[in-house]
C-alpha cells in the first residue's frame, strides 16, 4: 500500500512493549495474557491492572475488532503526517477484550462508521517497523 506511511516517523519502542513490536515485525497482533485471571491488556505493563499479578505470557490475538469510536483527522499534528490527512484514528475493542487505539487504513477508511468490523494489518515505517493498523471488512 503506498500511501506515504512509509515516511511517518517510527512509535518509540519502550522495553516493556518488546514483544509486541516484534511480533508486529512478523505480521503478528500479541498482547499480554495475565496467568492470575486470563484476561489480555493492553497497553503492556508488569501488574494486571484486573487482578494484580505480575505473571503473564505473550498470548496470539486474533486481531478482529469492532470500531468503538472514531475521529477524522483533517489538521496533521506535525507535518510528517500531512501526506495522508484526512485520516481516521478509532478506538478499536478487540474480541480478545482490550480496547487500542489505532489508524484504520485502506481505500475506503473515510467511510469508516462505529460498529464497524476491522481487521488488522501491519504498516511499515521504514525498514524495520512495522505498526499495527486495521482495515474495514464490514459494518
Ligand atoms: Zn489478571
Amino acid at each position: 500500500m503506498d500511501d506515504g506511511a512509509a515516511d511517518l516517523p517510527a512509535p518509540y519502542l519502550s522495553a516493556d512493549a518488546g514483544p509486541y513490536w516484534r511480533a508486529a515485525q512478523e505480521d503478528r497482533l500479541v498482547m499480554q495474557l495475565c496467568y492470575g485471571c486470563g484476561s489480555y491488556r493492553f497497553f503492556p505493563g508488569l501488574l494486571c491492572p484486573k487482578c494484580g499479578s505480575d505473571e503473564q505470557v505473550w498470548g496470539p490475538c486474533s486481531g478482529q475488532g469492532t470500531v468503538y469510536s472514531l475521529t477524522m483527522v483533517h489538521r496533521a499534528p506535525n507535518p510528517a503526517f500531512r501526506s495522508i490527512a484526512p485520516y481516521i484514528v478509532a478506538l478499536i475493542d478487540l474480541e480478545e477484550g482490550p480496547r487500542m487505539m489505532a489508524n484504520i487504513v485502506g481505500a475506503d477508511r473515510l467511510e469508516t462508521a462505529i460498529g464497524d468490523r476491522v481487521k488488522v494489518c501491519f504498516e511499515a515505517r521504514g525498514p524495520e517497523i512495522k505498526v499495527p493498523q486495521f482495515v474495514r471488512v464490514g459494518s
